[in-house]
């Protein structure tokens, strides 16, 4: 007898054919190999039909978003102290370098410091307060000046822009103190 042939019929989906069931029938008692291999098929197969298909445990969609926005606010996080990072190494890069530039070889470093440190306030300062304070100047003058008025308030303007620049630039331009 040929166990090959009949381990197909076994191993093959459904029954074997009907005038080949009795041969196998037959085989299967005498062989014990093949009725072997029938029972583990067959045994295997049911477990296979019972088993269920896997299933997510519950809440499985909930949790798995959670994650996900937990993921991107770690990822947010990182990434804004990375640019907070940067932006610090760069400022303090930009101090270093003005330092550098400003330390006079010969001459008190402390003192020259804090009047560097305090000129560029007050040049920071004066920037960010004379502007506003000439808008609100001119708010302020256009409900009351008229027409005539405005052409002497530009040359007022003119005059104090060019102070405001003059005064910058007295500020920032660097002078030794001895
Ligand atoms: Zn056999």
């Amino acid at each position: 007898m040929n166990h090959k042939l009949f381990e197909e019929w076994i191993l093959q989906d459904g029954p074997p054919p009907q005038d080949e069931r009795l041969g196998l029938q037959e085989h299967l008692q005498e062989c014990g190999e093949c009725r072997q291999l029938a029972d583990a098929w067959r045994s295997a197969e049911l477990q296979l039909r019972r088993a269920s298909q896997a299933a997510p445990a519950a809440g499985f969609t909930a949790r798995w978003q959670a994650r996900l926005a937990a993921d991107q606010q770690r990822l947010q996080r990182r990434q804004s102290l990375a640019v907070l990072a940067f932006a610090l190494g760069a400022a303090a890069l930009l101090l270093g370098s003005l330092l550098l530039v400003a330390i006079p070889a010969a001459g008190s470093w402390n003192l020259y410091f804090w009047s560097w440190l305090y000129r560029l306030l007050q040049t920071a300062a004066v920037m960010i307060s004379l502007p506003l304070f000439l808008l609100s100047l001119l708010r302020a003058a256009s409900q009351v000046v008229p027409l005539a008025g405005w052409v002497l308030a530009a040359g007022v303007m003119c005059q104090m822009m060019v102070l405001w620049v003059v005064s910058l630039r007295m500020l920032t331009q660097p002078r030794r103190i001895g």
